[in-house]
């Protein structure tokens, strides 16, 4: 509110206290819905639409039919049965006809529910003295005498408290909705020729479309317009902060003399794949220019992004830079150090591991080393940004698997060389594109969408709990043809009410009776990180047959001989999670196989068949999003609102992809959003969105 000026206070800034039909004491229960001000009254937009066409006259209800009706009631009452079940019924009457509606169990109805009210009903219609309608859902359209308030043909079904119950809020909007939105001209902040390069109505008529829709689709074409308006207001903000990263220090312009980068494609035993070659050009285009990188790199396992990283921090190095790069542990940077080392120690590049274990002398000699721009490439964890090692000529930070490290974190690094660093985030969670560009706007987004050929793809088999022997019969063949598995659980200890298998218990059974000729390993969260290290390296090293684990085992370190992933419990996880827990598995030459075993109910058999069935994480990814929702990706849940009210992450890409270049290219001409003509966008993106955006790290 502390944004906007005196000047710029609009009608819309009233408290909702002051429309028609309120009052006081309606204001106060408003709250139950988040409604304090008109302008978030008019928000609270309908989420249900019944098409009247599609209502039925009460006197051609058919037995066996699934109907949808609007009566008025004419009598009502409780009846008890011989079971003890008191039911609720009413009769509703319409110009054709009666029906009685009946409510078993749930008596309390007959306290809600008058005489005369119009009620909006939907269910079967059964045979029962006389045809009877069990209602699943119902809406009390009007009160007594009330008009049903049926504009045009749709009924609208708002979001309504036993505060506010339904009739009472539609109500209100009928006394209030033409004023509102007149008022809502004032919010307008697209010009008209912007509305129609976009195609999209102007706030007011996507208000009253969704409000008043004549026909059904009226109130998707209104969603889309708010849709746009959540998708834009956050790209701003994100477009913003990327400006300012931007601004913060000039970018390094890397140059390209492909002394190392030839000789690494000469070397390189195999064909970088399309999606390496492009997402390289990506990178290459943003290291060369003055403006400084900020690029996710998302792809699935195995799908090459640290070939695509080792190219860059060629780039970097070829130039005259130094690269870093930043692994969320000990033992993930030691393998990468590792890996980068085989390929670049023959062209002459020396890789630099800071890790923890190095201490005295040697890393005082490492730290001056990299002080100093002998150490060219430098790999390490967030021990890099701790302990103030400072660099000579920083060019390039890689920062693997983002959802470890923060905005923050990602942008200290880049700083530690004296800032302008180019910043590439590799991630291999693959989320969808529009949630990507939702949640990391302020990066640019580059996705390796192809895997190199030739791979043998992990086959998955979901098996019932009483298959569990038949599970462990294979486990002990692959154990005795020399190769490594691992057995996850889903939780460490017992808790008091889920009956869980615990991985400490289990790790006891099959060391003991199941596999006790076998050497059988346990890691698990609460252990401390350099036994969590530990463990890895003895499991890497061959040493440990089966590793009994909880899902800590999750990032990313590369066992090539493993070739079961056996999940326990696989019902109580999330589909992402089991991707990357397969991900662990056909990183060698073996075939590989991954085995859930689970009793699942029907809304987790619904996710592990989508799991079974494809080996993509992408389409993994969007199942997710689909099953669970955007709320609880965008994590969301601890707000208790989801971040988006009318966009839809899984149909507005398109919306999204135009908001994201609008944003940018608005945030490029007019910056602070000063002119006169942004004043209306500045206003909306006050109060009502900053504390959202904070969630992303942008606020
Ligand atoms: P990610 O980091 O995305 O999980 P990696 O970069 O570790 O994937 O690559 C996985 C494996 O595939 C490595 O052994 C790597 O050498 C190999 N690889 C990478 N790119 C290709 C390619 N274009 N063709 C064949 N093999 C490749
Ligand atoms: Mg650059």
């Amino acid at each position: 509110m502390d944004d906007r000026g005196p000047a710029s206070y609009s009608n819309l800034d009233r408290p909702v206290q002051f429309l028609k039909g309120v009052g006081p004491k309606r204001a106060e229960a408003l709250l139950s819905l988040g409604v304090t001000t008109a302008r978030e009254l008019l928000y609270h937009t309908p989420r249900r639409y019944d098409d009247a066409s599609t209502v039925q006259p009460i006197g051609s209800l058919q037995v066996g039919m699934d109907a949808t009706a609007v009566g008025r009631v004419r009598s009502k009452g409780v009846i008890p049965t011989r079971a003890g079940l008191r039911i609720f019924q009413a009769v509703l009457q319409d110009g054709t006809g009666m029906i009685t509606v009946a409510w078993p169990g749930q008596p309390w109805l007959d306290r809600k529910i008058r005489e005369g009210d119009t009620l909006l009903v939907t269910g079967p219609v059964r045979f029962f003295h006389g045809h009877q309608l069990q209602p699943r859902e119902h809406t009390l359209l009007a009160r007594g005498g009330d008009e049903a308030g049926r504009e045009g043909t749709i009924f609208v079904t708002y979001p309504a408290s036993e505060e506010v119950p339904q009739w009472v809020l539609r109500g209100i909007f009928q006394k209030n909705l033409d004023a509102l939105l007149e008022w809502a001209d004032e919010d307008e902040w697209l010009s008209p020729g912007a509305l129609e390069a976009l195609g999209l109505p102007k706030l007011s008529r996507a208000l009253s479309l969704l409000h008043r829709p004549t026909v059904i689709s009226d109130a998707g074409a209104g969603r889309r317009r708010l849709a746009y308006d959540e998708l834009f207001f956050l790209q701003v903000v994100q477009a913003q902060a990327r400006r300012l990263q931007a601004e913060a220090a000039p970018g390094v312009v890397h140059r390209r003399t492909n002394e190392l980068i030839r000789p690494l494609h000469d070397a390189l035993p195999f064909q970088l794949t399309g999606a390496q070659a492009r997402v390289l050009r990506e990178i290459y285009a943003d290291m060369t220019s003055d403006r400084r990188m900020s690029r996710l790199l998302q792809g699935d396992v195995g799908s090459g992004k640290t070939v695509v990283a080792l190219f860059a921090m060629l780039l970097a190095v070829e130039g005259g830079h130094q690269a870093a790069l930043m692994a969320p542990t000990e033992i993930l940077a030691e393998q990468h150090a590792r890996k980068i080392g085989e390929m670049v120690v023959p062209l002459g590049v020396e890789v630099e591991l800071l890790s923890a274990r190095l201490t005295g002398a040697a890393r005082r000699a490492a730290v001056e080393r990299v002080r100093t721009g002998e150490a060219k490439m430098v790999v390490g964890t967030h021990a890099l940004i701790q302990d103030a090692v400072s660099f000579h000529a920083l060019g390039l930070v890689v920062v693997d698997e983002q959802h470890r490290f923060g905005v923050r974190q990602r942008m200290a690094l880049s700083e530690a060389g004296g800032g302008g660093a180019d910043v590439l985030v590799m991630s291999a969670t693959p989320i969808p594109r529009s949630l990507a560009l939702a949640m990391y706007g302020d990066l640019d987004l580059s996705v390796l969408d192809e895997l190199p050929p030739g791979r043998t793809p992990v086959r998955t088999s979901l098996r019932r709990p009483d298959q569990r022997e038949d599970a462990y019969r294979f486990v002990e063949e692959e154990v005795a043809a020399g190769h490594q598995v691992y057995v996850v659980y889903p939780l460490v200890g017992e808790s008091e009410k889920v009956d869980l298998l615990a991985a400490t218990e289990e790790h006891e059974r099959l060391r003991s009776q199941v596999f006790p000729h076998r050497r059988v390993g346990l890691l698990h969260g609460q252990l401390a990180s350099e036994e969590k290290d530990r463990v890895m390296r003895v499991f890497l090293a061959g040493d440990v047959d089966v590793l009994v684990a909880t899902t800590v085992i999750e990032v990313g370190v590369d066992v090539p001989n493993a070739s079961v992933m056996l999940i326990e419990h696989a019902e109580r996880f999330g589909l992402s999670q089991l991707h990357q827990l397969r991900g662990r598995v056909g990183r060698g030459a073996a075939e590989s196989h991954c085995i859930l075993i689970s009793e699942p109910g029907e809304e987790a058999a619904e996710r592990l068949k989508v799991f079974t069935e494809t080996n993509d994480g992408f389409a993994v990814a969007r199942a997710d999003l689909r099953i669970r929702g955007q709320g609880d990706l965008l994590g969301a849940q601890q707000h208790g609102t989801p971040v988006f009210r009318f966009a839809d992450l899984l149909e507005d890409e398109d919306l999204l992809v135009r908001a994201q270049a609008d944003a940018r290219s608005l945030v490029e001409r007019d910056p602070a959003l000063a002119a006169p003509e942004h004043a209306a966008l500045r206003a909306h993106l006050g109060a009502r969105y900053r504390e959202r955006l904070e969630m992303f790290g942008v606020g």
